[in-house]
């Protein structure tokens, strides 16, 4: 059984909280890049470029990439070969969500309970932990800043087999319409099909931070997700909304086993900035 102590589970996540929300990741800047060259509209192509300009501000003088720097969701491949020592787990990710926000000066948005005094917690905890029980010894961590403005504008739609491949591409459709400017395109958008309802909201979450330019394994998702992506592209949303061809940069797929009589749908949205970053332990 292979140890792993509790302070570097927290150094780590403090570090990858800063990580995530100050420098952007290579498939994001070559997203960019490749947007700039293909954009058609003049204005599209120079918001591309005041937004490739910010990135390199942020991470040049390590500040965040945007001033809604999110509820922390962090994913966890935890080895069944691995041991944590002198803590709990989940009170080592949200030590050091604490640590990396505060010590960070990013922003705070979480709130303590979401209806009625929503008092804000004043370190960003808690995060959403999503904890898998994986093969070996290591310990995987994901960390992904979640901003709302883009969080708000995900769909989960329950959808019955007849629907089929035309249903999902209409319930896609609705999010990229209802997401408009507000999501802060260019998007990267996660799409999660099958499992039960909350299997595939989180199938639509992984997919968000999967890396921009990678397909699905299997060719028939792969192809819808490029046909999902010219949908995106043809809304003439464009970038921040102003019109172009450049509403989404990617959209990822991710899917499961489900019922007979369902289709679950998930869309989970993410803005320009989608920002996450990764460590193994
Ligand atoms: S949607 Fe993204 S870019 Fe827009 S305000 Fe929120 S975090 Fe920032």
């Amino acid at each position: 059984m292979r140890e792993i102590r509790y302070e570097d589970i927290v150094k780590s996540v403090a570090k990858l909280c800063v990580e995530a929300c100050c420098v952007q990741t290579p498939d994001i800047k070559k997203a960019f890049e490749n947007a700039k060259n293909k954009e058609s509209s003049p204005l599209g192509k120079s918001i591309l470029d005041k937004l490739i300009e910010n990135g390199k501000i942020a991470e040049k003088s390590f500040i965040p990439i945007c001033q809604d720097t999110g509820m922390a969701v962090v994913f966890l491949e935890v080895g069944q070969d691995v041991r944590i020592v002198g803590g709990y787990l989940e009170d080592a990710i949200n030590e050091g969500i604490k640590e990396g926000y505060v010590g960070g000066y990013l922003r705070k948005s979480v709130v303590e309970e979401p209806l009625f005094e929503r008092k804000n917690t004043t370190n960003n905890t808690p995060a959403v932990i999503h904890t898998r029980i994986v093969k070996g010894d290591k310990l995987g961590i994901t960390m992904a800043a979640k901003g709302f403005g883009s969080e708000n504008k995900s769909i989960l739609k329950m959808l019955v087999p007849a629907d089929g491949i035309d249903g999902v591409k209409k319930v896609f459709k609705e999010a990229i319409d209802l997401a408009g400017p507000n999501a802060c395109p260019p998007l990267v958008v996660g799409v999660g099909i099958g499992g039960t309802m909350e299997k595939a909201a989180i199938l639509a979450k992984i997919a968000a931070v999967r890396e921009v330019g990678s397909h699905n394994s299997d060719p028939r998702y792969a192809k819808l997700e490029d046909e999902l992506l010219e949908i995106a592209n043809n809304s003439g949303v464009g970038p921040q909304g102003l019109g172009g061809n450049t509403t989404a940069f990617a959209i990822n797929v991710e899917w499961y086993p489900t019922h007979i009589a369902g289709l679950p749908v998930a869309i989970n949205i993410n803005c320009h900035a989608a920002r996450h970053a990764h460590i193994e332990l």
